[in-house]
């Protein structure tokens, strides 16, 4: 596999320290509002590296992530609220009931676009003797200082700090816009905060655990390498994220790691780039994102959304629109169709590949860096090919264990319920998710209406005629 390095800007050969194992970070979601589709392209993108890793060149990937459950403020330098207890407040919600409520819709959002869970995932709040541990020892080794506020990293005496996005300390002017709180104290204005005090502008801050300074909670960037060394070692193969973690969130994650263990943190760096919508990066902020329900509510099949997502490498920014998805979606329903009559022809009997052009194209592409695109170009041609049924079936199966688009589950509509009613169950599968459990029994009340029945399965759902 040959994979672009941010920390080098260059195309490399992937040689993990241990193979065949791997051992893989990822970033994970700030839980205190709905996962939207611009957070789910950068874990379908970590999803096609793992499962190109495991089915290309047979490593055995241990992937842990986070879940950032507190001490990310509104800004990444350290500024504003908590977004958690922020996001507790603004729907007046418990912070533990929101931090399950969008866990789940995490999860659930993973789940739909058929990305493959990792080994195991974290939480910040978990992990708070690991973290008060990590800073201790950044104290003993002079990283760390203490002001009336927070403890922060002292970037000055890291002499590496800025080399993964390739900034100068100088360039760094945090903290420095108008109606901006700034700690006089703070030596640097990169340094970083590893502990927040309950003072101040915290004083009220819900979640807190006492630390050797005092109540408080730990700053956003020590839950990631703390936990990443807890489970994977203090050198990782691959830390993944997207491209907007690079100058802060991931300078200050090696930094810290490097400094309190003197060993490299991470070996290669991924990062996937943004999705857009009207040339603007996709965030809650803006308020211009779009979460899997919205994709269901407007009757797309999720998987038409992950293949669009593979048709742009990960290192290309991409642009959103409905049109966009929904010309996806009709090739997604070409696919699923013609999976359907291979299966027929054949008796769902696949060949064995023994040695075929397009699967050698397809692994190659995929081992260049993740040229998705080109694999699923290759794919349309195996659809078209002039080649036996049974090894178009095998062919084409074999390409999804990579691109995960779930051909071989084929969910048929069943032709003799209505368009009508199939999208207020897929309205009301939404609701469930969300956990609006009014709106959900006000939909089965619908469908019930127009003679159909919903039924709730292991499975999923089944809808039967009354
Ligand atoms: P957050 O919950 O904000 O920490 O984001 C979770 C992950 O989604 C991070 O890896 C972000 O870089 C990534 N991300 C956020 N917005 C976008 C976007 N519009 N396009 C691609 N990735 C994104
Ligand atoms: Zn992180």
């Amino acid at each position: 596999m040959r994979l672009y390095n941010t920390a080098t800007k260059q195309i490399e050969d992937f040689k993990p320290l241990n193979p065949p194992n791997v051992a893989l970070y990822s970033c994970g979601p700030t839980v205190y509002d709905y996962t939207h589709i611009g957070h789910l392209r950068a874990y379908v993108n970590v999803d096609l590296l793992k499962r190109s890793l495991v089915y290309l060149d047979g490593f055995k990937v241990n992937h842990v992530m986070n879940i950032t459950d507190v001490g990310h403020l509104t800004g990444d330098d350290d500024t504003g609220e908590d977004k958690l207890e922020k996001g507790a407040k603004k729907k007046g919600l418990d912070i533990w009931d929101l931090v399950k409520i969008y866990t789940d819709y995490f999860f659930s959002s993973l789940s739909a676009l058929n990305i493959k869970k990792p080994n195991n995932f974290y939480t910040a709040t978990g992990h708070i003797k690991e973290e008060i541990n990590l800073i201790e020892k950044l104290f003993e080794d002079g990283f760390a200082y203490e002001t009336d506020e927070a403890v922060y990293f002292n970037t000055a005496n890291f002499k590496n700090y800025g080399a993964l996005s390739g900034q100068k300390l100088n360039e760094k002017i945090l903290g420095a816009r108008e109606n901006v709180h700034v700690d006089t104290k703070k030596k640097n204005p990169a340094d970083f905060v590893l502990w927040f005090k309950a003072v101040g502008r915290f004083k009220n801050h819900i979640m807190r655990w006492p630390s050797p300074w005092g109540d408080g909670f730990p700053g956003w960037h020590i839950e990631c390498s703390a936990i990443s060394m807890k489970y994977l070692g203090e050198t990782i193969d691959i830390h993944a994220g997207g491209v907007d973690h690079i100058s802060v969130h991931h300078e200050n994650e090696k930094a810290q790691s490097e400094a309190a263990t003197g060993k490299p943190f991470v070996k290669y760096w991924f990062h996937s780039e943004f999705l857009m919508v009207d040339g603007r990066k996709m965030s809650k902020s803006l308020g211009n994102f779009y979460t899997i329900g919205d994709v269901k509510n407007k009757g797309f099949d999720p998987m038409a959304l992950r293949l669009l997502y593979l048709q742009t490498h990960y290192r290309q920014t991409m642009n959103f629109t409905w049109d966009a998805l929904e010309a996806a979606d009709t090739a997604y329903k070409r696919l699923k169709n013609h999976i359907l009559e291979l299966k027929e022809k054949t008796g769902n009997k696949k060949a064995d590949i023994v040695a075929s052009k397009y699967k050698q194209e397809f692994r190659d592409e995929l081992l260049n860096d993740l040229q998705t695109p080109k694999a699923v170009a290759i794919l349309w041609e195996v659809v078209k090919a002039d080649i036996e049924p049974d090894e178009k079936l095998a062919l084409i199966l074999n390409f999804d264990e990579i691109l995960g688009l779930g051909l071989d589950e084929a969910d048929v509509v069943k032709a003799d319920i209505p368009e009508e009613i199939i999208k207020l169950t897929k309205e009301r599968e939404v609701a469930r998710e969300e956990k609006n459990f009014a709106k959900s029994d006000e939909l089965r009340q619908k469908i019930n209406e127009k003679g159909y029945e919903i039924k709730d399965t292991e499975e999923g759902y089944k809808i039967t005629k009354r």
